[in-house]
């Protein structure tokens, strides 16, 4: 049946996936205009399962509350345990015998979610359709956007037909529809690749074992991990520059190996079975049952990660989702992405003044940027240090502090659309820029020096609690900081600042104690207070000549966090390597 169109939509979005539909479903709720969404299907999502399912608490947050499809998602998908990370202490055959682990082992306050993706698409889609000022269109080909710089509507056509739009939104994913017609394409300067499949059944790598039921329920490593399903987590089996991620949907086991070009050949893992015979080669464990399994779909990039010049613009255009940037799937930053320009989208569609709208869209475009451009060196610079479970939980526990306080908090507290606290928010974020390079510098370098002198983990499983460290347990306790002013929230910002410039010394100096195979470096005050935070280099012997020079002096730093959260790996380097003098 040929459907009438209207001859115009306060709002045209292009692509029904993710993006486009959690737009749609946003403008609904808080914008009453009339939506046309178009897709290059006749019904999407197709029956092949869609890929990007892992939420976090800036994403679950967005989905659950300003969405407000909690009863939804309780209702139908999994609530998410966390992202946990797994290393190999012995042959990685028995997960009881052989893996360390660095979690979280409480529940997130906010709730995240694994979401089929194929399921929520759906379900926003059919909410949708029941409302009269929204209209899906499929099979939609060859769009020609006549974009208007003037007060005039842009004209959009189609091979069903034409329409007129105050604003339009490409929501087409990889498809890019406005980033092609207007040349914004950009490179992105990190090269990793991923393959991925669906398996039958639930992958619960806690059987992988030869222990008893009784002695997987009695074992002590519990007293640290506890007793929520490990399977419910975005589980991580890291290897250097590479993990291979576990994560439940109903009925189906998401299974994906994600690497960089220096540490996996992508024609090893080619498709889903030759991807899962290396994951068994490279985890012996994943053997006792992923041969056994039906694969149900795959998928593969080789290169997946893209920028953008502009995704938004006072001519009242604009790009969510894929359309516009795409880092990494590490952490899952994709739908959080989502959530923060389709929350800017939505301010600047409900903006008519065009003086305000300049202004409004120029802060959003600063903002997208920033938010995109910070996640840039954790991926392309210090990806290896996924191989050693010490630097990796230095490096996410910095991350996932920046993330709560300078991400999570901003979001819950509805400021990413306050322009006046965006300017202070930017620039406190941007003192961050040269730090974060240098820590992310500083932990890939102390990595490969690890690596190239053949310095191992511990033999015995290692079980970290990454709320051990001090400041990224406290910056959790942001999540409880709702309903600020905006003098408050400025406030909160500036204790983050100070409580991340506290951590980055940390980091440094746990590194020095690690190199130096001597705890009282870190507490050596004259010591600690001479690192600079946005340039210290990973050099041992230059290391050694620099703490030489405070060995004589007696002051006590005193820090606000424990400093010998990771001492099992302090001395443990020393004794590994005979490449540095003690
Ligand atoms: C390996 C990998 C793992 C990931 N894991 C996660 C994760 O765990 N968590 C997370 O949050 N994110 C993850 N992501 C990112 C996530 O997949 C994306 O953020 C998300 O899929 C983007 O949704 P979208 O709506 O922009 O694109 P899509 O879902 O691809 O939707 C685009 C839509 O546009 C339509 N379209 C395309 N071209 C045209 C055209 N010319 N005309 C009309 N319609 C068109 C398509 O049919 C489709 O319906 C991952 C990404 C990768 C690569």
């Amino acid at each position: 049946m040929t459907q009438e169109l209207k001859p115009h939509y306060d709002v045209v979005i292009i692509g029904a996936g993710l993006a486009g539909l959690a737009l749609s479903t946003q403008l609904l709720k808080y914008a009453k205009k009339t939506i046309l969404l178009v897709d290059k299907w006749d019904d999407p999502p197709r029956p092949t399962q869609k890929v990007g399912e892992s939420l976090v608490q800036l994403s679950g947050y967005y989905f659950s509350k300003i969405l407000d499809l909690e009863d939804y998602l309780m209702v139908n998908q999994y609530l998410k345990y966390n992202l946990r990370f797994y290393w190999q202490t012995g042959t990685g055959d028995d997960f009881w015998e052989d893996v360390s682990s660095s979690s979280i082992k409480s529940i997130s306050n906010i709730a995240t979610f694994q979401l089929d993706r194929n399921h929520i698409e759906r379900h926003m889609m059919e909410k949708a359709k029941k409302d009269e000022r929204f209209q899906f269109l499929g099979g939609v080909r060859d769009i020609v956007t006549n974009l208007s710089e003037t007060d005039e509507p842009h004209t959009i056509a189609f091979n069903k037909g034409q329409t007129t739009c105050t604003w339009v939104v490409d929501c087409s994913g990889r498809g890019g529809v406005l980033k092609k017609k207007l040349g914004l394409e950009k490179e992105s300067p990190i090269k990793h690749g991923s393959t991925w499949c669906w398996v039958e059944g639930l992958v619960n790598y806690e059987k992988f074992t030869d222990h008893t039921h009784t002695e997987v329920l009695m074992d002590r490593s519990r007293q640290l991990t506890g007793n929520f399903p490990f399977v419910n987590a975005t589980s991580h089996f890291c290897g250097k520059g590479r993990w291979f991620w576990v994560i439940p949907l109903h009925g189906i086991t998401s299974l994906g190996l994600v690497y960089e070009h220096a540490s996996v050949d992508p024609t090893e893992v080619s498709s889903a079975k030759k991807m899962i015979d290396w994951v068994c080669k490279d985890w012996p464990m994943f053997a006792r049952d992923l041969p056994n399994r039906k694969v149900v779909d795959e998928g593969r990039f080789i290169s997946y990660s893209h920028d953008c010049k502009q995704t938004i613009s006072k001519h009242r255009w604009a790009m969510a989702g894929e359309s516009g940037r795409f880092t990494d799937p590490l952490y899952s930053p994709g739908s959080d992405l989502i959530a923060i320009y389709n929350t800017l989208v939505v301010d600047a569609i409900l903006t008519d003044d065009k003086d305000l709208l300049e202004e409004k869209v120029a802060m959003a475009e600063q903002v997208e940027r920033a938010m995109y451009e910070a996640y840039v060196p954790t991926y392309e610079v210090s990806y290896n240090a996924l191989g050693d479970q010490e630097t990796f939980t230095l490096k996410y526990t910095w991350e996932l502090a920046i993330y709560f306080g300078f991400y999570v908090m901003p979001f819950i507290n509805q400021l990413f659309t306050n322009r006046q606290y965006m300017q202070i928010f930017l620039r406190r974020f941007a003192i961050f820029g040269p730090i974060n390079k240098s820590v992310q510098q500083f932990l890939g370098d102390y990595f490969a020096y690890k690596h190239e002198n053949g310095i191992k983990g511990p033999s015995e499983p290692l079980n970290i609690e990454f709320y051990s460290i001090q400041p990224l347990k406290e910056s959790e306790t942001l999540f409880y900081q709702i309903g600020l002013t905006l003098e408050e929230a400025e406030d909160q910002t500036e204790k983050h600042v100070e409580r991340m410039r506290e951590f980055a010394r940390y980091i440094y100096a746990h590194c020095y104690a690690a190199v130096l195979g001597d705890k009282r470096v870190l507490l050596n005050a004259a010591f600690v207070k001479s690192l600079k935070l946005k340039d210290t280099k990973f050099d041992p012997e230059m290391m050694k000549a620099h703490y030489e020079q405070f060995t004589q002096s007696e002051d006590i730093y005193d820090w606000n966090l424990n400093p010998f959260a990771l001492e099992p790996f302090i001395g443990a380097l020393v004794e590994n390597t005979t490449a540095m003098p003690v």
